[in-house]
C-alpha cells in the first residue's frame, strides 16, 4: 500500500489539471495558480495549450506529452521530478486522462513514490451526465467505441445488459451509424445527447434513440451520448424492426439475402439460422 499526503510537502509532484472544454470562463482560479507555479507543463498539444497560458498571462515552460512520445516523455518527466521539479500534465480540453493521454505517467509517478495530484474542473461526461434527465447513479463512462462496426457491435453487445447509464464520447460523422448499431443492440431505449458543452450552441437532444438518430446528420460540433441502462422488463427482446431494416440495407449494398442474414447475425450476436426464419416469416406475413 501507498499513501499519499498532498499537501505534506512541497516540490516534485505531478498534477493533473483540469482545462476548460470550451468556455474560458471554466479555467478555475487554482488551475491557473498551479500553472504558474509547477516547473514545467506536460501538454498534449503545445500549440492548443500555449493560447490558453497566453489568454491567462502564464508563462512556464510548456513541453509535448502525447501518445506518440508518451514512453520517451515519460521517462524524461521521471527525470525532471527526480531533479526535484514540479510537473503539470493537461490535455486539449476537460480531464487529462480521460479519453487523453496521462495514464501511463501518472502510474510511472505513483510507482516512482511522486505525488499525482488532481485539480479539478471542466469535463464533458459529467456535464451531458447531469443535464440528460436520466438516472444519473450508477453510471458507466465508456469514452470512444471502437470506429469500425464489427468491433463496435461486439463491444455494444456486451455492453447491452448494463443496468447503469452509459456514457459515450463520438465523432460527429459517426454518430448517425453508432446510433443505428447501438438501436439494433439496444433497442429503442431513452437517451440524450448533448453538444457543444459550455460553448454557445450548448444544446441537448432528449428523447429515443431512433428519434436522435433521424436528425444527428445534420448536427455539427464536439457531442457525448448518454443512454439509459439495461432494464430487464423493457429491453429483454431484441429490435428485430432494426434488425430487418439492417439486413435489408446489406441487401441494397449488393449482399445476397443470405451473406445478409448472416452478417447481420453475427454482428448481433444471434442465431444465424432462426434470424433466417424470422426474417422470412415477417416478408411473407
Ligand atoms: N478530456 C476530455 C474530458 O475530460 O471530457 C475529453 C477529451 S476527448 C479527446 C474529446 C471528446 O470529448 C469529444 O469528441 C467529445 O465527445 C467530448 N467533448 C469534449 N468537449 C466537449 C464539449 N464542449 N461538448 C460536448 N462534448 C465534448
Amino acid at each position: 500500500m501507498k499513501r499519499q499526503k498532498s499537501f505534506e510537502k512541497t516540490g516534485a509532484a505531478l498534477y493533473l489539471v483540469a482545462t476548460p472544454i470550451g468556455n474560458l470562463e471554466e479555467m478555475t482560479p487554482r488551475a491557473i495558480a498551479v500553472l504558474k507555479q509547477v516547473d514545467v507543463i506536460a501538454a498534449e498539444d503545445t500549440r492548443n495549450t500555449r493560447k490558453l497560458l497566453t489568454h491567462f498571462d502564464i508563462h512556464t515552460k510548456l513541453i509535448a506529452h502525447h501518445k506518440y512520445n508518451e514512453a520517451a516523455s515519460t521517462h524524461g518527466l521521471l527525470e525532471l521530478l527526480d531533479a526535484g521539479k514540479s510537473i503539470a500534465l493537461v490535455s486539449d480540453a476537460g480531464y487529462p486522462l480521460i479519453s487523453d493521454p496521462g495514464e501511463r505517467i501518472t502510474k510511472a509517478v505513483i510507482d516512482a513514490g511522486y505525488p499525482v495530484i488532481p485539480i479539478s474542473g471542466a469535463n464533458a461526461m459529467l456535464n451531458a451526465l447531469v443535464a440528460s434527465g436520466l438516472v444519473t447513479q450508477p453510471f458507466l463512462f465508456y469514452g470512444f467505441l471502437p470506429s469500425h462496426t464489427k468491433e463496435q457491435m461486439k463491444e455494444l453487445q456486451l455492453l447491452r445488459e448494463y443496468p447503469q447509464t452509459l456514457i459515450f464520447y463520438e465523432a460527429p460523422h459517426r454518430m448517425e451509424k453508432t446510433l443505428d448499431n447501438m438501436l439494433t443492440v439496444f433497442g429503442d431505449r431513452e437517451c440524450c445527447l448533448a453538444r457543444e458543452l459550455t460553448k454557445r450552441h450548448e444544446e441537448f437532444l432528449r428523447g429515443q434513440i431512433s428519434e436522435i438518430r433521424d436528425v444527428c446528420e445534420t448536427l455539427r460540433g464536439e457531442m457525448v451520448l448518454v443512454v439509459s441502462g439495461y432494464q430487464k422488463e423493457k429491453d429483454q427482446a431484441l429490435d428485430m424492426p432494426a434488425i430487418y431494416a439492417r439486413i435489408d440495407r446489406y441487401i441494397n449494398e449488393g449482399c445476397s439475402s443470405k451473406e445478409a442474414i448472416k452478417k447481420a447475425a453475427t454482428e448481433c450476436g444471434i442465431s444465424k439460422n432462426e434470424l433466417y426464419k424470422q426474417y422470412h416469416e415477417q416478408l411473407n406475413s
